[in-house]
């Protein structure tokens, strides 16, 4: 059990880090990125119903849970945010974000655009980072390449990426637009809107 001193031992709570963007744009390798050179930052494992494929075990960090236990957590208000995503719920734990936030731990979540307009009101003093591929082409080639969605999926996934392009855009809760042409560029640039955040809160 934490003590009063333990959490408030940095004296300032860390910052909520928000990464979408259309499913193949490289947001999930960005937040591993962010993870493994930020000081002090946490992923948030979700919870989804979507069923496991192939690299999940590797550690991409999913709760696989049944709808019912979903719905349940849900109105019990364990989520922090929650959205269905081309027929699969899925949900932020509440309760270790607000921990680990609390502790002064930077926390990165890699959510789609429902969930990112969420957070720009449940938390305004989050920052909010949107990856756009740097064309649909190259998009539908990530995807293939993964190689971890059925035919079905991935036509589901690329068809609905115009739209979360567009709400993103419309929602004006992203902060940052970037272009993820090349990976390590991409991460240098979030890495520096990250840093620009820090001094301000
Ligand atoms: P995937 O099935 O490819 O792992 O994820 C599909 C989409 O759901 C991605 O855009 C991913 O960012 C998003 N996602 C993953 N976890 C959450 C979550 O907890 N909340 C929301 N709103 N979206 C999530």
């Amino acid at each position: 059990m934490p003590n009063s001193a333990e959490s408030s031992d940095k004296g300032k709570r860390g910052l909520l880090i928000v990464i979408s963007g259309p499913s193949g744009a490289g947001k999930t390798s960005i937040c591993r990125a962010l993870i493994a050179r930020l000081p002090d930052a946490v992923w948030s494992v979700s919870a989804t119903t979507r069923p496991m494929r192939p690299g999940d075990q590797a550690g991409t960090g999913y709760e696989f849970i049944t709808r019912d236990e979903f719905e349940a957590r849900r109105a019990a208000g364990a989520f922090l945010e929650s959205a269905e995503y081309v027929g699969h719920l899925y949900g932020t734990p509440r309760a270790p974000v607000e921990q680990a936030l609390s502790h002064g731990r930077n926390v990165v979540l890699d959510i789609d655009v429902q969930g990112g307009i969420q957070i720009a009101e449940k938390v305004p003093e989050s920052v909010r980072v949107f990856v756009l591929p740097p064309d649909m082409d190259s998009l539908r080639d990530r995807l293939e390449g993964r190689g971890s969605e059925a035919e079905a999926q991935l036509k589901k996934r690329l068809a609905r990426a115009d739209g979360e392009i567009a709400t993103a855009r419309k929602s004006g809760c992203y902060d940052h637009f970037v272009v993820n042409d090349e990976l390590e560029p991409t991460i240098e640039q979030v890495l520096g809107i990250v840093a620009r955040e820090q001094t301000h809160v």
